[in-house]
Parts: C-alpha cells; sequence; structure tokens
C-alpha cells in the first residue's frame, strides 16, 4: 500500500479528551474516531488490526473444534423475559421500541439467542457435545463509556456457547476455552492471566477471566508472581483430550491470582511474601460454567442413552476483540507510539523513503515494495513528500514492527537501512536481504 494512496489521518497533538496512552495513540495514529460516547468508526488502520485480532480468534477456534455462526444485534425482548433476564439486566441494556410498539433490543450478549436456536433444532444426546461462536458487535450502555475502545458502548466481541450433556463433559468444554484462550492471546503477544472472578450477571458457579496486567487496568489483581512465568507456548494439543485439557487447566490456574472480587487475604498471604503482587489488569476474556441455569428456564432439554429428558448444561466463553486493541497497546509501546507485535500488526513493515522524486530511490523503493508483496506480505511505503523526521515520526507513531528506509547515500553502497521498532537497532544490508529477512521474520520465506 502506497501511503499517498491510504487514508491515514494522523494527529500531530494530543487529543485532550484521552486519559490513557492506548486511547491516545489510537487517536493520534487515525485508527478510530468518535462518532458518540463510547461508540467508535473504525478509520482503515484500526480495522486492519481488528481483523487481525478477529482472524487469529477464528484460527484457535476452528483448532478447537468450535463451530462460527452469527447472531443478529437487534433481538426481540421476549427471550429475555423467558430467562429473567429482561428485567435483572437493568440500564445498561439499550432498549428499543419498533413502529409496531414491539420490544426490541440492542444485544449485549446471546445466551437466550442462542439457547433458544439450540431448543428448536437439538432434541438428542447424539447431537452433543456442541459448541458454536459469533464474532460480533454488542452493545452495553456503560454508565462511563472511557478510555476509547477498552470501555466503549458499542464494543465486538466473540462469544461462544456450548451445550453438553453432562457436567462432567461441560466442565470438559470449559477447561477446552480455557487452553484455547492461552494460545489465542499468546499469539497477539499477550500475556492473558486467567484469575478466579465472580460470575456477575451471566450467573454460574464455575468462572476464570483472562487479564492482561497494566498499570491503566480498571480492574485490582492479586498474585503469585509464578504465574508469569507460565508460558503457553507452541503445545500440541488434543483438545478433545480431557486429561491433557485439565491439566493445562492445573497448570495455569494452581496459582493464586484473584481478581478484588473474589480476593482472600488468608489464601494470598500464604504465598512467600517475595511472590505476592498487588498490580492492575485489564480484563480481556472470560469463561463461564452455568450449568442449567438457561436451560431450565427456556426448556433446553435433549433425550438422554435411557430417552429421558434432561436439561442441557451450558457455558459461555468472551473474549474483547475490539478492547484488545487497547490492551495490546497498553502493553507494547514507547514514547514515540505503538509497538505492534508481528501477529497483529496492521502493515508487516514499513518502507521510507527519504528521497521520494529521486529516480534512483524511488525506484528502490518500488521493487522492495513488489518484492515485499510478491512474497506474500503486507508493506505500508511512504511515497509522500513529508520531511524524512516527519516520516519517521509516522512510522513510529503507527508502530509497524519493522522499517526499511531507503536514501540515495545508501544505495550508492548497495545498501537499505533495516530498523527494528521494539529494539531501535538498525542494520545495513542489500535490499534482496532486507526483503528475504522481513519474509523470514514473518515465515513466508
Ligand atoms: P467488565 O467487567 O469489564 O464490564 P464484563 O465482565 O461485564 O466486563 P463479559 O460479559 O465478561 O464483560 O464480556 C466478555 C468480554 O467483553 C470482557 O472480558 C471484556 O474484554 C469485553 N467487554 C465487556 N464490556 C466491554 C465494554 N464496555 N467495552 C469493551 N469491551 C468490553
Ligand atoms: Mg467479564
Amino acid at each position: 500500500m502506497r501511503l499517498s494512496r491510504y487514508f491515514l489521518p494522523v494527529l500531530k497533538e494530543t487529543p485532550s479528551e484521552a486519559q490513557i496512552v492506548s486511547h491516545r495513540y489510537m487517536l493520534r495514529a487515525g485508527m478510530i474516531k468518535q462518532a458518540s460516547a463510547g461508540i467508535y468508526s473504525w478509520l482503515p488502520l484500526g480495522f486492519k488490526v481488528l481483523r487481525k485480532i478477529e482472524n487469529i480468534i477464528h484460527e484457535e477456534q476452528a483448532r478447537a473444534g468450535h463451530i462460527p455462526m452469527l447472531m443478529p444485534t437487534i433481538q426481540s425482548a421476549e427471550l429475555w423475559r423467558e430467562s429473567g433476564r429482561y428485567d435483572a439486566y437493568g440500564a445498561e441494556m439499550l432498549r428499543i421500541t419498533d413502529r409496531h410498539e414491539r420490544e426490541m433490543l440492542y444485544t449485549p450478549t446471546a445466551e437466550e439467542l442462542i439457547t433458544d436456536i439450540f431448543r428448536a433444532n437439538v432434541s438428542s444426546y447424539r447431537d452433543l457435545p456442541l459448541t458454536m461462536y459469533q464474532i460480533q458487535w454488542k452493545f452495553r450502555d456503560e454508565i462511563r463509556p472511557r478510555f476509547g475502545v477498552m470501555r466503549g458502548r458499542e464494543f465486538y466481541m466473540k462469544d461462544g456457547y456450548n451445550f453438553d450433556l453432562t457436567k462432567e463433559d461441560a466442565l470438559h468444554a470449559y477447561n477446552r476455552h480455557l487452553v484455547s484462550y492461552l494460545r489465542t492471546y499468546e499469539r497477539m503477544g499477550l500475556q492473558a492471566i486467567p484469575m478466579r472472578a465472580d460470575s456477575g450477571p451471566i450467573g454460574g458457579d464455575d468462572t476464570h477471566e483472562f487479564l492482561v496486567l497494566a498499570e491503566t487496568g480498571e480492574s485490582e489483581v492479586f498474585y503469585d508472581s509464578e504465574i508469569t512465568e507460565l508460558k503457553f507456548g507452541d503445545r500440541a494439543i488434543d483438545y478433545d483430550s480431557v486429561e491433557q485439557c485439565q491439566a493445562v487447566l492445573e497448570e495455569f490456574t494452581s496459582r493464586y491470582a484473584r481478581t478484588d472480587e473474589t480476593h482472600d487475604e488468608a489464601l494470598f498471604n500464604q504465598i512467600p511474601e517475595e511472590r505476592r503482587r498487588t498490580a492492575r489488569g485489564i480484563e480481556v476474556g472470560q469463561i463461564f460454567y452455568f450449568g442449567t441455569k438457561y436451560s431450565d428456564a427456556m426448556g433446553a432439554t435433549v433425550s438422554d442413552k435411557d430417552g429421558n429428558q434432561v436439561p442441557v448444561h451450558m457455558g459461555s466463553h468472551g473474549i474483547g476483540v475490539s478492547r484488545l486493541l487497547g490492551a495490546i497497546i497498553e502493553a507494547s509501546h514507547d514514547d514515540k507510539g505503538i509497538i505492534w507485535p508481528e501477529g497483529v500488526t496492521p502493515f508487516h513493515c514499513g518502507i521510507v523513503n527519504l528521497k521520494t522524486g529521486d529516480a534512483e530511490a524511488d525506484a528502490a523503493c518500488e521493487k522492495i515494495h513488489a518484492a515485499l508483496i510478491a512474497q506474500g506480505l503486507d508493506p505500508l511505503y511512504d511515497d509522500t513528500n513529508e520531511r524524512a523526521g516527519a516520516k519517521f515520526a509516522t512510522m513510529d507513531l503507527i508502530g509497524l514492527p519493522w522499517r526499511i528506509t531507503v536514501g540515495p547515500r545508501g544505495l550508492k553502497n548497495g545498501v537499505v537501512e533495516l530498523t527494528s521498532r521494539r529494539s531501535g537497532e538498525s542494520e545495513e544490508l542489500p535490499p534482496e536481504a532486507a526483503v528475504a529477512k522481513i519474509a523470514a521474520i514473518y515465515g513466508v520465506a
């Protein structure tokens, strides 16, 4: 992509309404624009990262055997009356009346609708287990929308729902989600720690929240520092294996890690003092097992092996897709701007032409640009007439992990400069070698 043809409305000044760094950088880098309180347009650069995050989630859900689908954002109040949540949800639910005076609502989550789909179509234990999910916009009329996409009113969420015959099967589904979430967040360059949490309006017994440690996080968290040393990495996991999933759950949840809602001072004090940590965290996901809460209320039963009608055991599992952009930036930035992890970067690398208009520099940039695209990569080529300093500032702000700088002086010696955004280190090498190196970094060579 040539910057001269792209839409990247970067801001020089720091917007005064933004209190935290991720919000500031998302506005300054031209990723989002507020449409009204807590509601944003996703400009091209922000949209690209949103799509990358979404794709990682789809890939990891597929790996776990979960089935994608899509449900509407506007739903009828009727179903929510069946579960009792129409009244219980309170002012956070955006209620809408259509022209026929029917009560509708903008979905804050979708347990009722998926349970309705299930009960209309599944009647036998033979069709279980079943896990379906969607990535869809949600609306919660938050009393204090703030921090940009972190606490929006309209936000993008992955929500998945499992249906199982027994509690044991449903707990396996819970564990399977925990495993797949660990992988998902790590692929985005994040450490998200599963912490015991309170179940809130979803209801249920078992629940873990995934928290990214960050000073600006809204939750207070307490944990054993050993937990931050755990890495899921590239383990081969059989998601159908009860033992394997259970073992991962035990490994990642046996050390103390809780939010303030479930914090237990006495238990916490049993950890050796030097390992006790109090910090702040950003909730980027949550998994629940809630048994037969919705299936009882809405009559979602199946016949078991003996022909008896039994309510299905369910759980739901959410990831804050749009919030993740903020969380990643909070976890990965410096005073010049964002530093995208390679897994979610909007463009794989930037190309800076130090002297646009110089025939040799232009030709070299065009060639590098084309070579990267030929490798299946997605570069952003700054072909504008801006000064070099301004081009560097923009590249640093938008946070592409790699930059190739091309200028007449280097070309005389047959080299360009390859710079890592994270370390700031540069090396000079021939253009073809720079392209090969980028291709190797992204595993496409
Ligand atoms: P919170 O405690 O932050 O209000 P929640 O526990 O009510 O969130 P869930 O129902 O667990 O939210 O939703 C799943 C995920 O959606 C959360 O883990 C979070 O990452 C994200 N999320 C929830 N509310 C918002 C919001 N207002 N803006 C952006 N993301 C949100
Ligand atoms: Mg939650």
